[in-house]
């Protein structure tokens, strides 16, 4: 298709849009009395307007059921994250008792990396990518500690080759087959947080599991962004944020995914609580831990059921829409925003440049812009003038045009701004 940066075609584009109005199922927030153009919905995704339905209705069963709620709520709170499991496996590619809703994003992969991270005297490293998103190198560190084993020595991280902005495959490949039978566990983010690269989770999961790892994924950019097929790609374990993408509200408990093949196993350790143990005889307040056979095995506490609503609330739409409409949608609008971008870098002289793959397999919905010439003021002049991104030292911004809620226009009209903000 040719692309033109007009308002007509940028119109016209919404007009064939088949998820145009999901728009009008989001809060968006104003500046000068408009609404804004949201590009940061892989930081925070805008509140479904649903949401407080889910949320009023957990409200109202405590005020009126109080301790009964917990089995005769209009959605009873002891088994509500199993509501979770069906629309979820969906979104990620796995099969229902793989995935379950608990915790928050770094503890999960805390309490992933106490089953899969047991370093021995020969096998102990850790490949993750390098600059991966402080909160992974903060637990990866923490972990490594813990075992009594020195960072430098366990951590290997993968680096970009000297000028360039993405890490390749065959680096990744490489450094793998060199560490071979030292190496325990792959933890790499699934799509980078900074460039919006998306990794070859199925090529880089296989080769990890031929050098005798584990591997698992953080997918905090991947979930409700990228097609993902954590059963058939053989991933052992996964875990993500649902604030981001999947847009459940703020600092909202994480995701989990744990591989079918480890269910039975008894040898693998893990921190138990009541709400991993077998659902049957829960209440039978038995002394000996017996975990559930699937992800929820790894439950500790009873759920934050508050905090579920919502997320169950996004899960709903999703369901409803289904990752492949998303997935057209989310290329199609990446792509106008590309052609818009180079569209007014051309107009203005080449001040920046997209470092997100151009290679659409290895890219989604973010493209990541870094500047040359202007810095932090042009940020703060999209900001003033209703653009909502979000600034990454030294010299980044993030633009994610979310499929669900962000339209053609919103690219085009990003496009006259920011010229505006480049040329004065
Ligand atoms: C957003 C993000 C996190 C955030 O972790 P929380 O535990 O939810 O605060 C962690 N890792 C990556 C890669 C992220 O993008």
């Amino acid at each position: 298709m040719t692309y033109k940066n007009t308002r007509e075609f940028a119109q016209q584009l919404d007009s064939e849009d088949q998820l145009k109005h999901y728009r009008e199922e989001f809060l968006f927030p104003q500046v000068n009395g408009k609404q804004v153009i949201y590009f940061t919905g892989n930081s925070l995704g805008l509140q479904p307007k649903r949401a407080k339905k889910y949320v009023d209705e957990v409200m109202n069963d405590w005020a009126n059921l109080a301790v009964e709620g917990h089995f005769y709520a209009e959605k009873p709170w002891w088994d509500y994250q199993e509501r979770f499991a069906k629309p979820l496996s969906k979104i990620v590619g796995a099969l229902p008792a793989e995935v379950t809703v608990m915790n928050t994003l770094t503890v999960n992969l805390h309490l992933m990396m106490v089953s899969f991270y047991r370093p021995t005297a020969k096998r102990y490293k850790i490949i993750c990518e390098s600059k991966a998103f402080p909160s992974d190198q903060y637990m990866i560190q923490s972990q490594v500690h813990f075992h009594g084993l020195d960072p430098k020595e366990a951590i290997v991280e993968i680096e970009r080759r000297p000028g360039e902005h993405n890490i390749r495959l065959e680096d990744v490949l490489a450094k793998i087959n060199a560490i071979g039978d030292e190496l325990a566990l792959v933890l790499i983010g699934g799509v980078n947080y900074y460039t919006g690269q998306v990794f070859d989770m199925k090529t880089i999961t296989k080769a990890g599991h031929d050098a005798g790892a584990y591997v698992g994924w953080d997918l905090a950019h991947a979930a409700g962004n990228i097609k993902l097929e954590l059963h058939d790609w053989d991933v052992d374990f996964a875990a993500w944020c649902s604030y981001k993408y999947m847009n459940s509200g703020p600092g909202n408990a994480s995701g989990l995914f744990v591989h079918e093949k480890h269910h039975h196993n008894p040898d693998l350790p893990r921190f138990a609580g009541w709400w991993g143990h077998n659902k049957e005889r829960r209440f039978k307040m038995e002394p000996k831990f017996d975990p559930v056979h699937g992800a929820e095995g790894w439950q500790i506490s009873n759920l934050p059921i508050l905090s579920l609503a919502p997320y169950l609330a996004s899960v709903d739409m999703f369901d409803e829409i289904g990752m492949d409409k998303l997935i057209e949608k989310r290329d199609k609008i990446t792509a106008y925003l590309e052609f818009i971008l180079h569209e007014i870098d051309k107009e203005v002289a080449s001040t920046f440049e997209i470092i997100t793959p151009e290679n659409k397999e290895e890219r989604a919905s973010q493209l990541s812009v870094f500047l040359h010439g202007e810095g932090r003021s042009l940020f703060d002049y999209l900001m003033k003038n209703g653009v909502i991104t979000d600034w990454r030292e030294p010299n980044v911004i993030r633009l994610a045009p979310v499929p669900l809620y962000c339209s053609f226009e919103d690219m085009y009209e990003f496009g006259q701004i920011l010229k505006k903000g480049i040329t004065g």
